[in-house]
């Protein structure tokens, strides 16, 4: 059976003998179910192809270690900082995966509210500052102190911590990282802005897929899973909001979120109903 949407799959159940006359239709869209089948098939291959090169690693090192290298200091130094190194690469990926498998099985408890965007940066300035201070980054914080978003508060932080993180990884050292926030119609527009390569037109809407990167080998090098913009994208669109990037000039990339504003007449409202 073709339609407009592809080839759709055929199954016609006649009722046993004896029971009336009556066929039973039942259509089952194969082309979305297919896809879903690749996707899934896709990921299961790219997390194992991610699991493994730190796991070879970890042997590679271990066995190294155990063959005589560990009667030399110096060497066996270097071996086992490849593999604490590793293992904080694996321990990193499994959380990430973890929080992913969360939130699409919908199992990410999700509380929806009114929050100061500057307190939430705060937050989220606390959280990277060890970050920043390893690569010399200086984070500059431009909010107005009484703007609100609704949104709930852990799912906000972790998606401008992965922002702001990935800000500081790819911009360049001693550089510096924006984190502005500005009232946009009936929303919040939040900005994470840096002084990196900036990301290609053809990327842009990639950079959000899982295990995409622009430029594996550097993003590795980095500490990098492939999850973080996945996981932004995905908390973003359980509190309902918008998430992208646009070049910023002369160089480095803006990566933006909108969420709903919450006004002075909200918050009264929300009071005089008893907070609800
Ligand atoms: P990773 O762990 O590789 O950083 P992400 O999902 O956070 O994974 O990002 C996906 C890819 O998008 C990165 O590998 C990198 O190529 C690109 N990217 C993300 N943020 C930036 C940025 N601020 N500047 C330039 N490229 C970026």
């Amino acid at each position: 059976l073709e339609t407009r949407s592809g080839l759709h799959h055929l199954l016609v159940r006649a009722t046993p003998r004896g029971e009336g006359s009556g066929a039973v239709l039942v259509i089952h869209d194969v082309t979305e179910v297919r896809r879903l089948e690749t996707v899934r098939r896709d990921f299961v291959a790219n997390v194992s192809h991610e699991l493994r090169t730190p796991v070879s690693i970890i042997q590679a090192n271990t066995e190294t270690l155990l063959a005589g290298a560990l009667d030399e200091p110096a060497q066996a130094r270097r071996f086992l900082d490849a593999v604490r190194r590793n293992a904080e690469r694996l321990g990193q990926l499994i959380s990430d995966l973890l929080d992913i498998s969360r939130i699409e099985a919908g199992k990410y408890a999700i509380e929806m509210r009114p929050l100061s965007v500057a307190s939430v940066a705060r937050s989220v300035n606390k959280a990277v500052a060890e970050a920043c201070r390893r690569r010399g980054v200086v984070l500059e914080v431009d909010i107005e102190p009484e703007l609100q978003v609704r949104a709930d508060a852990g799912a906000l932080e972790q998606v401008l911590i992965n922002l702001v993180e990935n800000a500081v990884k790819y911009g360049p050292e001693g550089g510096l990282v924006e984190l502005a926030a500005r009232e946009d119609g009936a929303a919040v527009r939040i900005e994470v802005r840096d002084e990196g390569p900036g990301i290609a037109p053809d990327h842009r809407k990639r950079v959000f897929e899982r295990f995409y990167r622009v430029d594996p080998g550097r993003s590795r090098h980095m500490g990098g899973t492939g999850l973080g913009l996945a996981i932004v994208k995905n908390l973003t669109d359980v509190m309902g909001g918008d998430v992208g990037v646009t070049p910023r000039e002369p160089t480095g990339s803006i990566f933006w979120l909108s969420l709903g504003r919450v006004t002075e007449d909200d918050n009264s409202t929300h009071q005089a109903s008893g907070g609800n």
